[in-house]
């Protein structure tokens, strides 16, 4: 029988969820995702945790509580850095001694430490080690790690199309599955991923939406519809079209690193900095939408640097949320549509 590994959706699942996947389903391992988040999930993340954690972090708690039962082992990496410039917050450094020592009765955790900082090869080195945990040699867990990487690629170029984490993650399990029974090879898929970028684009913008929104945040905040009151699908029955800092491309975030005056400590808040600032670059949105999250100490910082940018560059209304367990859908929905209607009278126009 295939060893079952599990996996949290939360926090850097929506960053790497099919890389993870294709690395242990090459190794023979079954994958088993935690459900969506729902009110049992929050309830059981908020008994398992420290009182003055981040909803995200309780949230996690909650989904690794899910698995317990279900899987052989919880993956949990110790996700350092990805970039050279920054490191993850605090939480995520600790996670893997968060869940030890809180959630009770779990099954033992694979808690690889990436961090490219500690040289080019970091990556794949961690990777061999979770692989030797499940039995796996170094050709096949190298293997294994190419493919897992180049999913990866493909997932971050649907991103880009402007397809959600959600639709993308389906798109390349459908080709997956494929490419399992027809044998083809993985670069066979890409013209596929092409293609459904140009028809993704297409659908964007054929909305013909007079609101233009960036929706910023951290993923696990954006794309968590329980977490965020169903945000997404709000702003898009207001008929708001949306972008996020994921369909930016990573290089081209990065070009705009230069007008930072000082970089942030934390990977993701960069991440959310330098998006909005290129969307204000190609003027691509009349407002912006940041989700924070209560008790997040990097978002007490990035929340006020974007409210400044947002008054300084262009003057563009801003609108800051800040979730937390409490949140209730009616509010949001209300302050969601006072912003939108503020957006849409500004331009002379009416909804
Ligand atoms: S960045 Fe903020 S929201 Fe994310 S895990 Fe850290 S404290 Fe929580």
């Amino acid at each position: 029988m295939a060893i079952r590994i599990g996996i949290p959706r939360a926090l850097a699942y929506y960053s790497f969820y099919p890389q993870w996947k294709t690395f242990f389903e090459e190794l023979g391992a079954e994958v088993v995702l935690s459900p969506p988040t729902n009110k049992h999930i929050v309830n059981e993340g908020i008994r398992n945790t420290v009182t003055d954690a981040c909803i995200p972090i309780k949230v996690y708690h909650g989904h690794v509580a899910s698995l317990a039962d279900k899987v052989d082992y919880v993956f949990v990496p110790r996700i350092v850095g990805i970039t050279r410039d920054a490191t993850l917050c605090p939480k995520f450094l600790g996670l893997p001694d968060m869940i030890k020592s809180s959630v009770r009765g779990i099954p033992p955790l694979l808690t690889p430490r990436f961090d490219i900082r500690d040289g080019r090869f970091a990556p794949v080195k961690a990777w061999i080690k979770v692989a030797r945990v499940l039995g796996a040699g170094y050709r096949s867990a190298l293997q294994a790690y190419r493919k897992s990487v180049k999913v990866r690629q493909y997932y971050e170029e649907l991103l880009t199309s402007r397809m959600l984490p959600d639709e993308a993650m389906l798109l390349l399990d459908r080709w997956t599955a494929s490419l399992k029974g027809e044998k083809q090879r993985l670069s066979d898929v890409k013209s596929s991923v092409a293609s459904a970028r140009a028809s993704s684009v297409d659908t964007a913008e054929s909305q013909g939406s007079n609101i233009r929104l960036a929706v910023v945040g951290y993923p696990y905040m954006i794309y968590d519809g329980f977490v965020n009151c169903g945000l997404l699908d709000t702003l898009k029955r207001f008929g708001a079209s949306i972008l996020t800092p994921e369909m930016v491309p990573a290089k081209v975030r990065q070009a705009q690193a230069a007008k930072q005056p000082k970089y942030l400590f934390w990977h993701y808040s960069n991440q959310v900095i330098r998006a909005v600032y290129y969307f204000f670059q190609e003027n691509m949105v009349d407002g912006v939408i940041h989700l924070t999250a209560f008790a997040c100490g990097p978002d007490a910082m990035v929340d006020k640097l974007l409210e400044l940018d947002c008054q300084k560059h262009s003057r563009i209304p801003y609108l800051s949320l800040c979730l937390d367990e409490h949140t209730g859908r009616a509010g949001i929905i209300t302050r969601l549509e006072a912003f939108t209607d503020m957006l849409v009278r500004k331009r002379g126009g009416k909804r």
